[in-house]
Order: C-alpha cells, then sequence, then structure tokens
C-alpha cells in the first residue's frame, strides 16, 4: 500500500502565525473525515540549521506521513493542505510557504539522496536550486515558495535520536496567561528525566512570547510523560486543542563534528587554551594554542567556567561566524585535560612542622624543628575537567540538554501514545 509523505515550511511571518499551527489545523481535517488511523507514527517537527542567514523565527518545518489508497488519493490531501495555508498564512514580508510531497510503497527504503538533503538543511546552508534537483532525483513534487526548501528536507528525516513536544494552542483573541511556576516545578519533577528544558531557577521555559498562537510546550523523551504533563496544563490554561509532534529537538543534529571553518555551520575544535580574555561586558573571548577563537557570550552562563583555564585541553563547538577571522560562537566546551597542578612542601618527616625551601639547592629546612633534607615535593593534578554547557533558558531548539545524555535512541522505542492530538 503506499504512502504519502507530506511537508510544508515557512506559514509563520513578522506577527503571527506558525507552522505547527498549520500542521496541526490539517490533521483535524483529518480526525473529523475519520482518517486519523492512516497517520503512520507521529506528525514530526524537524528545526533546521540554527545558522542560516535568511530563516522564519524558529525555522521549523513540519511532515506527515499518511497510508493512501492509491495515488489520486494523494492529491486530496495535498489540496486540503494547500488550501489551509491559503487560508491561514499572511504573505507578509519574507514569509514564503511552500509544500513537498511524494508517493513512497516503502517506508523502510528512503532514498538515500533525500536523507542527505534533511542532514544537510540541518547543519548547512541549502539553496533553492539544490531542493529542486534533489526533489526531481527522487520524485518529490515541490509547490509553493522558499520553503519547499524545509518541506523537503522534513520528508528526509529518518531520526537515530529524536525527541517529542506536546503543543499546546490558545485562542487567538485572548492574552496568553502565565502559567504557574509551581505547576512547572511539580510536574518536571514528576517526569523527569522524561521531559526536559521546563524551567531555569525561577523562569518558566514552556511558554513562548512571541506572537504565534502556541501556548506552551513541553519537550521530552517520552510521549507519555509530555502527554501526562501537557494535558493536565492545557485544561487547566484553557488550550483550544494539542498536538504531539515526533521532534529532532535536543538531538544535537545541527553538530557536524568536524573541525572545518565555514560560515553558518557549526564546527568542533580541539587545542590548549592560550588565553581567555573577558571583554567590559562579561563575554569570554577564548584563544586556543592552533590560533583558532572562540566567543562565549555571558548570557549563557559559560564564561564562569572559563578562569584559570589558561593551559587545558578543550574541544569546543559552536556557530560559525562569517566576520573576517571566523570565530567560533561557542555553544558548549568539554575540558579533556586540565594540565594544572598544585605543587606543595611536604611536612617535617621528624616532627610533622612546615617545610621552606633553601634556594637553589633543593633542599628543605623544618620551620619547627630545623631538620634539613632532600624531600620531593607533593603535586596534586585539580583535575577540573567539566562539560560546560550553556543556562537552560539559552538552548536553542537542537542544543542537547546534559539530561538527556544517555537517553538518546528511546524515544524510538517509545510506542505511539493512543491519545496524541485533541
Ligand atoms: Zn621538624
Amino acid at each position: 500500500m503506499p504512502y504519502l509523505m507530506i511537508g510544508i515550511d515557512d506559514t509563520d511571518w513578522e506577527g503571527g502565525g506558525c507552522t505547527t499551527y498549520v500542521m496541526y489545523l490539517f490533521v483535524k481535517y483529518l480526525i473529523k473525515d475519520g482518517l486519523t488511523n492512516n497517520i503512520v507514527g507521529l506528525p514530526r517537527l524537524t528545526r533546521l540549521n540554527p545558522y542560516v542567514p535568511f530563516k522564519t523565527r524558529g525555522n521549523a518545518s513540519l511532515s506527515i506521513i499518511i497510508r493512501i489508497e492509491s495515488e489520486s488519493d494523494a492529491v486530496n490531501y495535498v489540496e486540503l493542505m494547500y488550501s489551509l495555508i491559503d487560508q491561514m498564512v499572511k504573505r507578509v514580508g519574507k514569509t514564503s510557504p511552500g509544500i513537498a510531497y511524494m508517493v513512497v510503497n516503502d517506508l523502510l527504503n528512503i532514498n538515500e539522496r533525500l536523507i542527505w538533503f534533511y542532514r544537510k538543511s540541518v547543519r548547512d546552508v541549502v539553496t533553492l536550486d539544490l531542493a529542486h534537483r534533489v526533489a526531481d532525483k527522487v520524485n518529490a513534487r515541490l509547490v509553493g515558495g522558499r520553503g519547499v526548501i524545509g518541506a523537503l528536507a522534513s520528508l528526509g528525516f529518518v531520526p537515530v535520536d529524536a525527541t517529542y513536544e506536546f503543543i499546546a494552542y490558545r485562542p487567538e483573541d485572548e492574552e496568553r496567561p502565565a502559567i504557574d511556576i509551581n505547576d512547572v516545578k511539580a510536574w518536571d519533577e514528576a517526569t523527569r528525566p522524561f521531559t526536559f528544558l521546563n524551567l531555569y531557577n525561577d523562569q518558566v521555559l514552556i511558554e513562548p512570547h512571541g506572537p504565534d498562537p502556541v501556548l506552551f510546550g513541553i519537550r521530552g523523551d517520552s510521549p507519555h510523560h509530555v502527554l501526562t504533563m501537557g494535558n493536565y496544563l492545557a485544561n487547566k490554561y484553557n488550550a483550544i486543542g494539542w498536538i504531539i509532534y515526533l521532534t529532532n529537538q535536543g538531538t544535537e543534529e545541527h553538530r557536524s563534528h568536524v573541525g572545518e571553518f565555514i560560515p553558518y555551520r557549526n564546527a568542533d575544535i580541539t587545542g590548549v587554551i592560550t588565553n581567555v580574555a573577558f571583554d567590559d561586558k562579561g563575554h569570554a573571548l577564548i584563544t586556543l594554542d592552533n590560533g583558532r577563537k572562540a566567543l562565549a557570550y555571558r548570557h549563557l552562563g559559560i564564561s564562569r567556567e572559563l578562569m584559570n583555564c589558561d593551559g587545558c585541553l578543550a574541544q569546543v563547538w559552536g556557530g560559525v561566524k562569517p566576520n573576517g577571522d571566523l570565530s567560533l560562537y561557542v555553544e558548549g566546551i568539554r575540558v579533556l585535560h586540565d594540565r594544572y597542578v598544585e605543587v606543595r612542601n611536604p611536612r617535617c618527616p621528624m616532627c610533622g612542622g612546615p617545610m621552606e625551601s633553601m634556594g637553589r639547592s633543593g633542599l628543605l629546612r623544618c620551620k619547627r624543628c630545623g631538620f634539613q633534607g632532600k624531600l620531593p615535593r607533593i603535586i596534586t593534578p585539580r583535575n577540573r575537567w567539566f562539560l560546560a554547557n550553556p543556562r537552560a533558558s539559552e538552548y536553542r531548539h537542537l542544543m542537547k540538554p546534559s539530561e538527556r545524555v544517555g537517553l538518546e535512541g528511546l524515544a524510538l522505542y517509545m510506542p505511539k501514545p493512543f491519545l496524541w492530538v485533541y
């Protein structure tokens, strides 16, 4: 039986809208027509390269897979999606929505070229021209403007790691209610580590601040945990509806893990820190022995960790800024080797008193009893090997929160919840 894969992107504009909301409404139409059972898995929310210069607000694209009777069925679904976008989207500014779709017979054998295109869209800058060439090769159809790039990329999302997001929507004509921190704290404790980035100290992180129709989003590795927490809050704060998406958020899919500095891409460098300079704003400029420079902004909360790090062997990663010397915008730092050692004199072997050196002879003399001898110094390595991540409030969609370490891939073994959209 054939399947229709359909993706959308770039349906949000300066003053509102949200691509996830268009997909939500699409799914609601399928429910009304009793077609929910034809939806394979969960709809997918794919975040693309956060460093591309021209992007929509959240840089999100979406896709869904639907079981169909015949290829002609596909046309109806695509037309429904098209008319939804037409009704919903205000074409202002650089908003340029797009749809990508294709019919496949085997979901287990997605064309490698399409998967490659998805990966490239998450890590690199891709052109409209490339999207058209890939679409031709994999028999996908593109309809609309620049949004077809993200729409096509989302079709190639074949996850090796994934997370979920429960997204609740609010009535358009109402102010977004402030969510009580105590609600979030209680549910955060009850669902950890299967939900993440709910709060940072006394700051609620599940509520967006933009003009979009999102009321809140609960991210996590288990659809059942995001469902329980999300459903409670959706009821309490008057959501008009909600949906659970399978996403690439928090998976670090945007990291290239290569040392090459290419503008707008993510890079990894390893080297010895030769200098850390703080400017008057508290941002830290790190210089490595290979001449590479990396900038850790104060608000990321990383710079404090960098005091006394000279000489440490460190791995630094982040986005490459397209300025002259191509410095790195730091997302994270891992100290691999701490070269710093503390050297102390031993205590006197006769009386236990403190010992002092006697100049260049290498001899030590006890300050209390006068004993003199050649004794080895005590060398204590500091061994401060650490991983520094930005504070939770500064996370971008694709960065992996440290509480997710060890849970990678778990999401793919989770059964689809019976209730996943309302
Ligand atoms: Zn002594």
